[in-house]
C-alpha cells in the first residue's frame, strides 16, 4: 500500500541521514588527528605577472594526506572544519607553512615572492584579535616581512563584517599584510566595501575567465572589474587561466596576474622550487 511505501521510505532516508551523520562524526574525528600528527601539506600554485610573464607570488593551497583514502582536496574537508571549530588550528597551520616557505624562498631566490594563504570567515571571530598578534609575533621571529603575506578573504566576510573584523584586517595592514579579494564577483555585496576595507587585490573569479574566449559579456565583465579596480588603485588577478586564449585577453584588458594550469596546477614545495630554477622564474609570453 501507500502507506507501507511512504514507511519504507522513511527508513530508508533515516538510515542514510544515520549513515552520513556517522561519516561526519568519523571525518572530524580524523581531522582533528591530522592536525596533531601532520597529516596537512600545503601546495603552491604559482601567480604570474602577466606583462612579463614572471613569477611573483604562489597560493597556498591545503592538501590532507589521509591515512587510508590518500590525497583529499580542502572543498571535502574545509567546510567540515568550519562547522567543528577546527578552523582554527587548520589556518594557523597554514600560516605558519606559508611564513615558513616565504622565508626559505627569500633566502633561496633572492627577491622576494609573496605567499598567499586562503582565510575562511570563520576564524574573524571576536578571539581572532589573539590570533592576529601571534601570527605577527610568528612572522617577526621569522624575519619575514608582513609585505611578504597576502591574506585571501571572500567579499561575503565583508558582507556582514562586525567591527572585529575591521580591526583586524587594519591590523594586518598595518604590519604590511596584503588583503586579496577571492572569487571576487560571486558574492551578494555591494561594492561600497571596496573603499571601506583596505585591500590591495582582487581575484577575478574563475567561473568569469572560464568561458573567456566564446563569450564577450566575460570578456566586458572581466574589463570592467579591471578599470574599476585600477581607479581604486588595486591590482587584478585572474584565477583559472588554462588556455593561452584567455591569457591573451585578460593581458590586453590590462590584468596585472594571472594563475591557473596554462602555467601550473598546485605543487608540492619542492617542486615548485624546482619550477623557479627550471624557469628562471620566467614563464615566456607569447
Ligand atoms: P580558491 O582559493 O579560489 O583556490 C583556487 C582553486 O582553483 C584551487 O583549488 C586551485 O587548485 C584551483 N585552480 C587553480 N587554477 C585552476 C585552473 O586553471 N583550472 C581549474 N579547474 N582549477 C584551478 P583547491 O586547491 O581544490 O582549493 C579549493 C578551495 O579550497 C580554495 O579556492 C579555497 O577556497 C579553499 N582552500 C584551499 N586551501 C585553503 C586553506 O588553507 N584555508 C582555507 N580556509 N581554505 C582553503
Ligand atoms: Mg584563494
Ligand atoms: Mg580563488
Ligand atoms: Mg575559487
Amino acid at each position: 500500500s501507500a502507506k507501507r511505501l511512504g514507511r519504507n521510505r522513511f527508513c530508508y532516508f533515516t538510515h542514510a541521514l544515520q549513515e552520513a551523520a556517522q561519516k561526519r562524526l568519523r571525518l572530524s574525528r580524523e581531522l582533528r588527528q591530522a592536525v596533531n600528527q601532520g597529516q596537512f601539506e600545503a601546495h603552491f600554485q604559482p601567480i604570474v605577472e602577466l606583462a612579463s610573464g614572471r613569477i611573483q607570488k604562489a597560493e597556498a593551497l591545503l592538501r590532507w594526506h589521509h591515512p587510508e583514502r590518500g590525497l583529499v582536496g580542502p572543498a571535502e574537508f574545509i567546510p567540515l572544519a568550519e562547522d567543528t571549530g577546527l578552523i582554527e588550528g587548520v589556518g594557523d597551520w597554514v600560516f605558519r607553512e606559508a611564513v615558513r616557505r616565504a622565508r626559505v624562498w627569500r633566502d633561496r631566490f633572492g627577491t622576494d615572492i609573496q605567499v598567499s594563504v586562503n582565510m575562511s570567515p570563520l576564524q574573524f571571530r571576536s578571539e581572532g584579535a589573539e590570533r592576529v598578534e601571534s601570527w605577527l609575533y610568528h612572522l617577526e621571529e621569522m624575519g619575514v616581512r608582513g609585505e611578504q603575506i597576502v591574506i585571501e578573504i571572500t567579499e561575503n566576510l565583508l558582507l556582514h563584517a562586525h567591527d572585529e573584523v575591521t580591526r583586524q584586517l587594519f591590523r594586518f595592514r598595518d604590519a604590511g599584510i596584503q588583503i586579496a579579494i577571492d572569487d571576487f564577483g560571486t558574492g551578494y555585496c555591494t561594492l561600497s566595501y571596496l573603499k571601506q576595507f583596505p585591500i590591495d587585490y582582487l581575484k577575478i573569479d574563475r567561473s568569469f575567465v572560464r568561458n573567456l574566449e566564446n563569450d564577450p559579456n566575460d570578456v566586458a565583465l572581466s574589463k570592467a572589474i579591471i578599470v574599476m579596480a585600477h581607479e581604486l588603485g588595486l591590482k587584478v588577478i585572474a584565477e583559472g587561466v588554462e588556455t593561452e586564449g584567455q591569457r591573451r585577453l585578460l593581458s590586453d584588458a590590462g590584468c596585472d596576474f594571472a594563475q591557473g594550469y596554462l602555467f601550473a596546477r598546485a605543487l608540492p614545495a619542492e617542486d615548485f622550487e624546482d619550477l623557479l630554477n627550471d624557469t628562471g622564474r620566467m614563464f615566456s609570453i607569447g
